[in-house]
Formats: structure tokens, C-alpha cells, sequence
């Protein structure tokens, strides 16, 4: 299956009024679980790669993993770059190929001080420019989301704002816009609170899809509800972190018990690091399928019909040469 652009994607996640996840891979292991959920549930998803992941490994070694899973993929997906920064950045992963990609104005480069509406819009509309000319959507975002631990309960002027932001997708031309609704970066510290009147009424004045940052520890009948009122991709990270990392800590104490019995009785150590991956790997597989449930995305990649979704020419080229040759050996 050859990658699709998000925007058909979420096309066909408001035809069929459901949501798609998209889920962050930072390794071959959380690549392979993502792929692995999607291929097991039938569902359509976004894989998605911030760009500080950069500090941990190339992009390029990870690009390169991660098209070695498409190839093998029977199920639409959507490479897309979380929270770009700069228009340098974005350029650099729609140079590697990427399908899709957010430009995060909010935020200066540093992730941290905040930008000017100006700012933001300039810098949005840049990359919409750079990033339209070869066909990619870009995902936008104005105002703060949560940040990690913050309780947004109250929180009012965190949200968005409705009418800024059909001003926003208007003057920039974003094809995807996040929006603050309440849910926060990692974990709520306190009880999570989805303004789904805020929802709807963003939904009613703008027109492209709606994206959830921080879907971890949203309730499912606040995911569901927010699905029917105009979320189209939902971004989950920290969960599926969750799953992978109490895994390994899991694994890592029964091995620590198993050196301390050799040590004790004179045994040998054993040290095999595929014994703490596989574990955590099969956890994020389970919460990525459950995830993908939840969004009612399951069973949804064989009825997914995209505009661009056409098989790779040097593909279809090879198919049908085997397909010669099959006819030949009959
Ligand atoms: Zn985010």
C-alpha cells in the first residue's frame, strides 16, 4: 500500500464519521508496533515523527525503517511530521517524503515562548506555500495547548477561540487545524474536561478536519462524542509510552531477580535484550489496537479509496511481470 496524504485520510474519516489515530514512532520497535496494530485491526492511521526525535537518532535511519514497513503494509497510512517548528524543518522531512506535516506557529522554535498571531500566521502560510506546490497537507495550530501535567479545567483562555480560528485556516490555508478543546499534552493532572460546545461550535464555523493533541487519558465517550462533532485525527502518544515502558520495567525486575538467584547459587548470567523489547513491544501493539477501536477505525482500510492512492508504477511494473511469467509457467 503507498502512502496517502492525510487529507484523504480524514476525507474518509468524515465520510465515514469515524477518527483516525495518529501514533508517534520514535524506533524500529514503536514503527513495527504501529504498523502491526493497523495491519491486525484493518485501520487506517497516521504515523507521525516529531522532529525531536532527531536528537535521538537520524532521520533518515528512521525514515528508512519506517518505508520498509509501508512497503510490506496492506492498510492507507499517512506519514506525518508532529509539531514542526521551523520552515526549515518542515522542508527537510517533505524532502524525505513525508505525506503530511504540521507547522506548529504556536510556539517559537524552542518550543517554548509563544509566537504572535503575526508570527504564526506568517510563519503557517510559508509552509502552506512551500508545502501545497508538491502536494502535501499541512496541519496548523494557533493558541497553547496543554502542557505536559497542566489542568486545563478552567482553563478558558487556553482553548480556541471559534472564530479565530476560521480567521486562522482562512488567512493561512491549513488543510488540518489542531485545536485546544481541553485535553493536554501527557498526562491530565487533573480530571480531564473536553469543552464539546467549544467543539461543535469551531466545527460549524471551519472546514477542514480537527485534530485532538494529547488523546492519553481522554474518557472513550469523550473521544467518541468529540469523533461525531468534527475530530477527524487524534493524536496519541503517551499511552501507548505507557504500555511500552511498564513492559520493560516489568521484564527488567524479573531479570534483575533471575541474576540475583545466579548470583546466589553460582549460576551464570543471561543477557538478552530482545527478552525486554518483544514484551514491550507486544504491549504498544495492544494499546494501539485498542486505541484504534476506541476511534472506530477499525475494519476501515479495505472500504478506503483515496485520489492517490495508486500503486507505486515500478510496482505495479514488477506485478505485472510476475503476473506474465505466472501465465507463462500455467
Ligand atoms: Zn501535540
Amino acid at each position: 500500500m503507498p502512502l496517502v496524504t492525510s487529507t484523504e485520510l480524514l476525507a474518509a474519516a468524515e465520510a465515514g464519521n469515524y477518527g483516525v489515530g495518529a501514533f508517534n514512532a520514535i524506533n524500529m520497535e514503536s514503527s513495527q508496533a504501529i504498523f502491526e496494530a493497523a495491519e491486525k485491526e484493518r485501520a487506517p492511521f497516521i504515523l507521525q515523527v516529531t522532529q525531536t526525535t532527531l536528537g535521538y537518532t537520524e532521520p533518515e535511519e528512521l525514515v528508512a525503517c519506517i518505508k520498509a514497513l509501508a512497503a510490506k503494509s496492506t492498510v492507507p497510512m499517512a506519514l506525518h511530521l508532529d509539531h514542526g517548528r521551523s520552515f526549515q524543518r518542515v522542508m527537510q522531512f517533505l524532502a524525505m517524503g513525508f505525506t503530511s506535516v504540521m507547522i506548529d506557529g504556536s510556539l517559537q522554535e524552542d518550543g517554548k515562548a509563544p509566537r504572535s498571531w503575526d508570527e504564526n500566521v506568517e510563519i503557517t502560510k510559508k509552509v502552506v506555500e512551500a508545502a501545497h506546490a508538491i502536494g502535501v497537507p499541512v496541519e496548523g495550530e494557533f493558541g497553547m495547548l496543554g502542557q505536559i501535567g497542566g489542568d486545563l479545567k478552567g482553563g478558558e483562555s487556553a482553548l480556541t477561540d471559534p472564530d479565530m480560528a476560521a480567521k486562522f485556516v482562512e488567512t493561512t490555508g491549513v488543510d488540518i487545524l489542531a485545536v485546544g478543546v481541553g485535553t493536554t499534552h501527557g498526562l491530565f493532572k487533573g480530571k480531564p474536561y473536553i469543552d464539546h460546545e467549544r467543539l461543535k461550535e469551531i466545527d460549524a464555523k471551519v472546514n477542514v478536519p480537527l485534530v485532538m493533541h494529547g488523546g492519553t487519558g481522554v474518557p472513550d465517550e469523550d473521544v467518541q462524542k468529540g469523533i461525531t462533532e468534527g475530530i477527524r485525527k487524534i493524536n496519541f502518544d503517551t499511552g501507548i509510552r505507557i504500555g511500552f515502558l511498564e513492559a520493560v520495567a516489568k521484564e527488567i525486575h524479573s531479570i534483575e531477580a533471575e541474576w540475583a538467584e545466579a548470583d546466589a547459587t553460582g549460576g551464570i548470567r543471561k543477557y538478552d535484550i530482545r527478552r525486554v523489547l518483544k514484551p514491550a513491544r507486544a504491549s504498544m501493539v495492544e494499546a494501539i489496537r485498542d486505541r484504534m477501536r476506541v476511534f472506530m477505525s477499525n475494519g476501515k482500510a479495505d472500504s478506503f479509496i483515496g485520489a492517490s492512492c495508486k500503486e507505486d508504477p515500478a510496482k505495479a511494473a514488477e506485478r505485472a511481470r510476475e503476473a506474465e511469467i505466472a501465465k507463462v509457467l500455467e
